[in-house]
């Protein structure tokens, strides 16, 4: 027997879409959003292993290009035609390939990158950190977002989270009111946390460049600490970074490795925050966070609002980080009103603990799951030659 015949294969991919309700709204600039879909795919391998994956947007298109509903179809109809067949154990070169026949689709190529290292860690027994290089660390800060679009609400559910000792970064989402009300507001949330809560704002690249101008000076002011994505523009970015005592993230405007260069390159940003579906699957988000130590630009880990699973996988990503100035905001999870894991992640202390077991470290619910699953899954085997 040959060592390729001895290989693992994909045998068949399964996707769902699973519609799950929010705690409450959460309001962007651009999308309220009252609850959130996850696509979930299971890669299903020959030596009986099975993987899983997880894309997410915010707020359907309003954040970027792919849906859950886009991530599904580009998974059923052409990344199942690539992988299935090949060496499962061979996850690098694989999404090489992946990504040779299919461009773009930066989120749904992320699930299945997540979906073949959870199976690959759960092969080999190790955590998915340790299949990337191996973690520096054991748990992760977390921020929580406040985007009730109420202060006083906002300040309720902050302290809050202070007494659960659950966080004391807090971002808030502005952009959708004048600036001088989104300051207004900013402030006094900054006034009742004092020194125990941290306050950081994203704009979601709501503000003209001339918003920005009066904005982050008058942030700055109000003791916030750094503002996200501002404005839209790399250009705009670059004439807005340093001039005012407040540290400037780049979100949007990072979509992988190459946009992360060109951001450098441009000396436009501060921070950098990695997504691991924005960057394009979790070897990408490890490019750009060297990218980033490269240039001295620091970093963040961030979300696209996900589920248990694509915040797993996330958190085990950033685990491997040589710096992670900024913490995370790994608190996807939480803003979901169902638990659709076996044993929930430990959320305390300020942070999240990184699973240890193989592969992901977690287990999902399937009762659960299948209960929120949109019109059932579908399961794409090899076709019959
Ligand atoms: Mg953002």
């Amino acid at each position: 027997m040959t060592a390729l015949a001895a290989a693992p294969i994909v045998e068949r991919i399964e996707t769902m879409l699973v519609d799950l309700p929010t705690i409450r709204p959460h309001k962007l600039s651009v999308a309220t959003m009252q609850g959130q879909t996850l696509m979930i795919v299971r890669i299903y391998c020959s030596d009986g292993i099975v993987g899983v994956g997880e894309g997410t947007t915010i707020g359907g298109l309003a954040y970027g290009g792919e849906s859950p509903e886009s991530m599904k179809l580009s998974i059923d109809r052409y990344v199942s035609q690539v992988i299935i067949g090949q060496d499962a154990s061979r996850v690098q070169a694989l999404m090489a390939r992946v990504g040779k026949m299919i461009k773009d689709n930066r989120f749904a190529r992320s699930a299945v990158e997540t979906a073949l290292l959870d199976a690959q860690g759960k092969r080999v027994g190790l955590p998915v950190s340790e299949l990337m290089g191996g973690r520096r660390r054991d748990r992760l800060p977390v921020a929580w977002t406040l985007a009730s679009g109420d202060t006083g609400r906002d300040i309720e559910e902050a302290e809050t989270m202070l007494s659960l000792r659950r966080h004391s970064i807090f971002k808030l989402k502005i952009g959708l009111r004048p600036v001088r009300e989104d300051v207004a507001h900013v402030a006094a949330i900054k006034r009742a946390l004092g020194d125990r809560g941290a306050v950081r704002v994203d704009v979601n690249m709501a503000w003209t460049e001339t918003d920005a101008r009066l904005g982050m000076a008058a942030l700055a002011d109000a003791g916030c600490e750094l503002v996200e994505q501002p404005v839209q523009s790399v250009a705009a970015l670059g004439r807005l970074v340093r001039r005012f005592p407040i540290a400037l993230m780049a979100d949007e405007s990072l979509q992988g490795p190459e946009s992360a260069f060109e951001l450098a390159r441009k000396d436009s940003a501060d921070v950098f925050a990695v997504k691991v579906e924005q960057s394009g699957g979790p070897f990408n988000a490890q490019r750009v966070a060297a990218i980033a130590d490269a240039a001295g630009i620091e970093l963040y880990g961030g979300t696209m609002l996900e589920g248990a699973v694509g915040t797993i996988i996330s958190a085990q990503a950033f685990s491997t980080f040589a710096n992670l100035q900024w913490g995370t905001e790994l608190f996807g999870p939480l803003l979901l009103t169902e638990e659709i894991l076996e044993t929930p992640l430990d959320y305390s202390d300020f942070s999240l603990a990184v699973p240890a077991g193989p592969g992901l470290g977690i287990a999902l619910d399937q009762d659960k799951l299948s209960s929120f699953t949109r019109d059932g899954s579908l399961t794409v085997t090899r076709a019959s030659e």
